[in-house]
């Protein structure tokens, strides 16, 4: 088997390496493992250890920092209440603005948590964010978050949530450490002319450009990271991700430290500066948009010796998780052709 990537690494957007400090940072921004699929965690147990890890956020709003996803204390300390569980449920009941058809985003948050909440925390974040309505977005992306009427506070709520112990980059090397891989990086797909000597190809690219653009180019958001190293704070924020929906040119500030639980006297963080150029990171989740994609599909569907997996060539808002799993889906259908 011959693996290439354009970058000069391994990993992909999951790659991780020590920055200048010698703090395990994530060069594409945060990636905390996260899965409901013991398959999946047993999988990639093969290749790491894990460090136990449950991702928490706080959203800043007019200065103040509350747990995000909205959970009782989000709206106890918002609201300065004393709501137990079931007045929660009933405060969500009494301000969520009822919608019969759930079309969008915007339905999706106001159909749950009503106009105040959605404004504060979620209209501003997603504009910066995609650079569009909540309404101009597929219900998906807002329906990813849930809101809770207890006081769990862990962003996700899946059974397995660990990060490899060691990183992604060194779990990944594990997976390729195999005497009948080759590992190519610096290397562009659409460089290598003599595909005709592969028996298979599985293409984890857009699938846009694999095409030529020839139906046009698929819309995908970027991102800018800014990364920095403060030598002399220990901690810089109290949780691993803090959300600035409101506040700011950057959506978010993440701390690695707390993803990975080294130690060390000073620590490293990234900002994420959403912008329309630039690498493609996030598919955009828009009707029109899956249509165009549906074109391209049909032509890879019709591929007998290309396999098209991952978020770039399936343009979909996948996770790590699901990647895996989609991976492991195409592996076996691969293996087990005539
Ligand atoms: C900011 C951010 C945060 C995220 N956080 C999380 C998270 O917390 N948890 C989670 O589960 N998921 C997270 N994800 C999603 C996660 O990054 C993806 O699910 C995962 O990386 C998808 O794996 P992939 O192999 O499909 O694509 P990628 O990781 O993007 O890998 C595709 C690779 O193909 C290479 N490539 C593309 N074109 C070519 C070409 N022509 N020739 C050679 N190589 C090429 C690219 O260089 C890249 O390395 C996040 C994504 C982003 C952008």
């Amino acid at each position: 088997m011959h693996v290439i990537d354009k970058r000069p690494h391994i990993a992909g957007n999951a790659f991780d390496e020590y920055d200048e400090s010698g703090i395990l940072i994530h060069r594409y921004g945060p990636h905390i493992f996260h899965t409901a699929s013991e398959r999946i965690f047993r999988f990639l147990s093969r290749f790491t250890d894990w460090h136990p890890y449950e991702h928490r956020v706080r959203s800043v709003v007019e200065n103040e920092l509350y747990p995000f996803p909205i959970n009782r204390d989000t709206l106890n300390r918002l609201y300065g209440l004393r709501l137990d569980e079931a007045d929660a449920a009933a405060f969500f009941e009494r301000v969520r603005e009822h919608r019969d058809a759930i079309r969008n985003s915007e339905d999706v948050v106001l159909n749950s948590v009503g106009r105040d909440l959605y404004e504060k925390f979620f209209l501003n974040y997603t504009r910066k964010q995609w650079g569009l309505e909540p309404s101009q977005l597929k219900a998906g992306v807002a329906a990813r978050i849930p809101t809770r009427t207890n006081t769990d506070d862990r962003y996700f709520s899946d059974t397995y949530q660990a990060m490899p112990l060691h990183g992604y980059t060194r779990m990944f090397e594990n997976m390729l450490d195999h005497p009948n891989i080759r590992v190519e990086t610096g290397v562009d797909f659409i460089d290598v002319s003599d595909r005709d000597r592969y028996s298979h190809i599985v293409y984890t690219g857009p699938i846009d450009a694999y095409y030529g653009y020839r139906f046009g180019p698929l819309p995908y958001r970027s991102l800018r990271f800014e990364h920095e190293h403060l030598p002399k704070v220990e901690w810089f924020q109290p949780v691993g991700t803090v959300n600035y929906p409101n506040d700011h040119a950057y959506t978010r500030i993440t701390e690695f430290k707390h993803l990975t639980g080294q130690q060390h006297a000073g620590t490293s963080i990234v900002r994420e500066y959403p912008q329309a150029e630039g690498e493609p990171y996030y598919p955009i989740p828009r009707d029109e948009n899956e249509v165009l994609f549906k074109r391209y599909e049909a032509l890879a569907l019709a591929e007998h010796r290309v396999t098209f997996v991952g978020r770039l060539a399936q343009y979909r808002y996948y996770n790590m998780d699901q990647v895996v799993g989609a991976a492991l889906a195409a592996a076996k259908r691969i293996l087990e052709r005539p």
